[in-house]
């Protein structure tokens, strides 16, 4: 443990499994446990609180915890239903307050968010983003979601951007209807690991990487690249999740179809730089979501 710096807490709650950190950043990590999400929320964020309590128990107490959980969420501050999980198809967890569980079990500040803000702020802390105000995080996996940061804050209004679920133009004799339970051929419906299983048939590490799905959901993904960039005009956008860690040559088709949408009407290579470093991988790979808890974690330190 780096001397010096406050231990803090973290919980990353994904749609598969929960990940349990004590440590002062993710550069110093003390204890990392996982844990299957399943569909009991009160077994799930029991096993969550025994794990902290056993971290606790060898390395002293927890300054500040930091929930970065999967959505959509309530994170309206005067809701009363703030921290609780909304409208999620994952089964069970439906209604879940999770902040409120959590905060009644460790007498400590606690940061909640949802998962890919909380990765979007990890990488400004120790990744990829470091030293820059406007950014965007891209995490394609179950599902899609972005992580949006402005003028150094994160995106919030009444709750959290949901950019994942944007309409997008499809490609050109593509009719496939979607896979999305809520819009079919949004981004998510077209581009999620979920998604490009169910158009191939398999699931999406069995499919080769010249099969044409690949192409296809680059093409939604760098459709969502191009609403970014007209949007906020992120000085750096990183895409990451299991996806992209299993198909990292999605990256390179996402730049080329993000400069064949936007079509010339911004100079991209000027304002940008190298198109290379602007549309990248995360720095802390699969750790940015987790650390993601670590850095919600230290902004609720008072
Ligand atoms: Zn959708």
């Amino acid at each position: 443990m780096i001397e010096g710096r406050p231990l803090l807490g973290g919980v990353e709650l994904g749609g598969t499994k929960c990940v349990c950190l004590l440590g002062t950043g993710a550069d110093d990590i003390s204890v990392r446990t996982s844990v299957p999400t399943g569909s009991d929320p009160h077994t799930t964020l029991s096993r969550i609180e025994e794990i902290l309590r056993n971290g606790m128990a060898l390395h002293g107490p927890i300054r500040a915890l930091g929930v970065a959980c999967f959505g959509p969420l309530d994170l309206a501050r005067h809701s009363p239903t703030f921290g609780t999980i909304t409208s999620s198809v994952k089964p069970g967890w439906h209604h879940t307050p999770v902040a409120a569980r959590l905060q009644s079990a460790f007498d400590v500040p606690l940061g909640f968010d949802t998962d890919v803000n909380g990765a979007a702020l990890a990488e400004g802390r120790w990744g990829a983003a470091v030293g820059l105000a406007d950014y965007a995080y891209v995490t394609v996996g179950t599902g899609v979601g972005v992580g949006l940061v402005v003028n150094g804050r994160l995106a919030h209004g009444f709750g959290h951007p949901e950019l994942g679920h944007i309409r997008i133009a499809r490609k050109a004799g593509d009719g496939w209807p979607g896979a999305c339970a809520y819009h079919g051929d949004c981004v998510e419906g077209l581009a999620s690991g979920t998604a490009i299983a169910a158009r191939a048939g398999v699931p999406a590490h069995l499919i080769p990487a010249q099969d044409g799905v690949w192409e296809l959901a680059a093409h939604a993904l760098a459709q969502l690249l191009h609403t970014l960039v007209l949007a906020t005009a992120p000085r750096r956008i990183l895409v990451g999740g299991g996806v992209l860690e299993q198909r990292p040559e999605l990256l390179p088709l996402m730049r080329r179809q993000l400069l064949e949408s936007l079509n010339g009407y911004l100079d991209l290579g000027a304002m940008t730089g190298d198109l290379d470093q602007y549309v990248v991988a995360p720095g802390l790979g699969a750790l940015a979501g987790p650390s993601g808890a670590l850095a919600l974690a230290a902004d609720a330190l008072p």
